[in-house]
């Protein structure tokens, strides 16, 4: 069967350089879109083509559906890959390319619409059997039908927005007399995100584990599971480092989870990939969500598993059979996956902008560096943070942490911070090390966000460090006279050194 000639990516960063380099691998053209601010931006430079679309903010560029498929219609692309974010789960946006007689590389509109309403989708897994977080599958009429339902469910619970995403309109409850006013805030903050006001309840678990499973389904009905990926590190619900396998699952308990999966993504038709989230608790699991969309943390299952998951959404979308079954699907050592955003880690995960004027990515076995970052590029506050994303795959968990120790040493990005201090962090803490991860690990291990402790840094080092860079500098000056790099191993890692330290030692 052929697949496409030319593909438009309906994205930027670094899932946008991901599927741009699939579609190289698969012999496909491609096309990029940008903003103004995006001229330059790695995906751009590694597509075929590119279109302008508009101004910096996301309304005018990327969310533009009337320019993204003009763009598509003058330069001849036959699909488009929406990414993650953006309008990936905008079942008008993947309706709209199909009108106009192009393939969406994601499920059906109204696969997207049905599971992208939290409740609805709440209903249908009920009816399919697979287990729900206990609560209501309808939303509420107003604050006392909260009162009501929340009495009868125990607290705490947790108010939710039915078109919800990104954390938004979700309020924890602890105390009755607190409910009203959450409340009235959920639904504010949903009408604000999403236009849509519908909000639910749902009882709170109080330390589960958040764990997903990857499917995959293709054209002619069949759907299958990668295995589960831990997400549980999270900050206010979002995610900052993703595994897989969970440290935590039995074999019965991945082949329940997985075949819960399969039974929620054929209950709508599934095609394409997709993810399936549950909490688990105390060896119970229930159903979150699911996305209907590539996920950032992909790439720790295409470790594990060997599947590229970017190849098999475009090969299936052209109408491709899958060519494994579950029984082909092996699970193979460990995989780790850090987000390396623009945010300061120490002052609350405060965006950050600047210039890239410094990066050194890590090599070595088992280490993958997704990223949409190049030196000089400017990192602005129109969008996501997401510089990039370390992966590492090793035999063992344990291995897999050394190599990411070793990874985050060796990457070095200057001009703009980035929460790779806490990353740092994070890999030595002996809870984590240990896999005792909740989604509360933060909130019980708050010295990971500790800032560094000023003047740490010994003076006299400071004095050799800075002794031995103007030496470095100088040899190199010297060696590019005479035709030589003139750098050596100690010049990088210097490179890295602050008067507070070395960045990723911790407090001393
Ligand atoms: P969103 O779609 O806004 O990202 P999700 O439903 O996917 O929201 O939940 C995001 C995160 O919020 C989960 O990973 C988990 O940390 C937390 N969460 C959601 N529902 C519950 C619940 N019922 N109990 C405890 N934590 C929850």
């Amino acid at each position: 069967m052929p697949l496409f000639e030319k593909i438009l990516v309906a994205n930027r960063g670094e899932i946008a350089v991901r599927v741009l380099r699939a579609c190289r691998e698969l012999g496909i053209a491609t096309v990029a879109v940008h903003s103004e601010p995006d001229a330059d931006a790695l995906h751009v430079q590694l597509a075929d083509e590119a279109v302008l679309l508009g101004p910096a903010p996301s309304a005018e560029s990327y969310l533009r559906i009337d320019r993204i498929l003009e763009a598509a219609r003058q330069t001849g692309a036959q699909a488009v890959h929406p990414g993650y974010g953006f309008l990936s789960e905008r079942a008008a946006f993947a309706e709209a390319v199909e009108e106009a007689g192009l393939v969406f590389l994601g499920p059906r509109g109204k696969t997207i619409r049905a599971m992208g309403d939290k409740t609805e989708a709440r209903r249908r897994m009920q009816a399919a059997g697979v287990p729900i977080v206990p609560g209501l599958v309808d939303p509420l009429e107003d604050a006392d039908a909260a009162v009501a339902a929340a009495a009868e469910m125990g607290y705490p619970v947790l108010l939710k927005a039915s078109a919800g995403g990104g954390g938004k309109g979700m309020r924890v409850v602890e105390d009755p007399a607190d409910l009203p006013r959450a409340f009235d805030a959920a639904q504010r903050e949903a009408v604000a995100a999403f236009g849509d006001g519908a909000v639910y309840l749902e009882r709170y678990l109080t330390r589960p584990r958040h764990i997903e499973i990857q499917v995959l389904g293709d054209q002619h009905g069949a759907v299958v599971h990668l295995h589960e990926r831990e997400c549980s590190v999270q900050r206010r619900h979002q995610k900052l480092l993703e595994e897989a396998p969970s440290a935590v699952l039995t074999p019965d308990e991945r082949a329940a989870m997985g075949a819960a999966a399969v039974k929620a993504a054929e209950a709508v038709n599934y095609r394409g990939a997709g993810t399936v989230e549950f909490l688990y608790q105390d060896g119970e699991f229930f159903f979150l969500e699911m996305n209907t969309r590539i996920q950032v943390e992909h790439p720790v299952t295409e470790a594990i598993t060997g599947i590229d998951l970017l190849q098999w959404q475009i090969r299936v979308a052209a109408g491709e059979k899958l060519a494994f079954t579950q029984d082909d699907i092996s699970l193979s050592g460990h995989s780790i996956e850090c987000r390396v955003t623009a945010e300061d880690p120490f002052r609350g995960f405060l965006p950050a902008t600047g210039r890239i004027d410094h990066l050194e990515i890590p090599a070595g076995p088992g280490v993958r560096w997704d990223g949409g970052i190049t030196e000089g590029f400017e990192v602005g506050l129109n969008y996501d943070p997401l510089l990039g994303k370390l992966v590492v795959h090793a035999h063992t968990r344990e291995a897999a942490i050394a190599r990411l120790e070793r990874a985050l040493d060796e990457l070095v990005i200057r001009g703009v911070e980035t929460c790779l201090p806490f990353h740092r962090r994070l890999v030595r803490h002996p809870a984590f090390r240990s896999g005792e991860l909740s989604i509360r690990f933060l909130e019980e291990h708050p010295e990971v966000l500790e800032p560094e402790s000023e003047g740490g840094a010994d003076p006299r080092i400071a004095a050799i460090a800075a002794a031995l860079l103007e030496h470095e500098r100088r040899g190199a000056q010297v060696a590019s006279r005479i035709g030589g790099s003139g750098a050596t191993g100690a010049s990088s890692r210097l490179s890295s050194w602050r008067a507070s330290g070395w960045p990723w030692r911790g407090a001393t």
